[in-house]
């Protein structure tokens, strides 16, 4: 598995699927991997569960700067965890928010 140091994305092939760059190292367990995009509240509620089972997790706010103007918290988070983590909160993403 190769890892995009660009958009912290794990990848089987030689190419980054979400920039293009074919300049990939081989991914470590220790790597943030980008899982997938979740609204607000799974997200913090996801984070609370990870932590609990010890899994670090790192939430990164999204689009924000689309909805600051309404004063509405309905930005979402981007969710890394670290590679040896990926498939299993994966899994949970595609449970729960599919
Ligand atoms: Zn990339």
């Amino acid at each position: 598995m190769n890892f995009c140091e660009g958009c912290n994305m794990a990848c089987g092939g030689d190419r980054c699927p979400k920039c293009g760059r074919k300049k990939l190292r081989a991914v470590t367990e220790d790597d943030f991997c980008l899982v997938g995009q979740v609204d607000r509240i799974f997200g913090d509620n996801l984070k609370f569960n990870l932590e609990n089972e010890n899994i670090e997790c790192v939430l990164m706010p999204f689009g924000t700067g689309v909805n600051s103007k309404f004063a509405l918290p309905l930005e979402s988070y981007l969710v890394y965890v670290r590679y040896r983590n990926l498939d299993y909160v994966r899994r949970i993403l595609n449970d729960d928010n599919a």
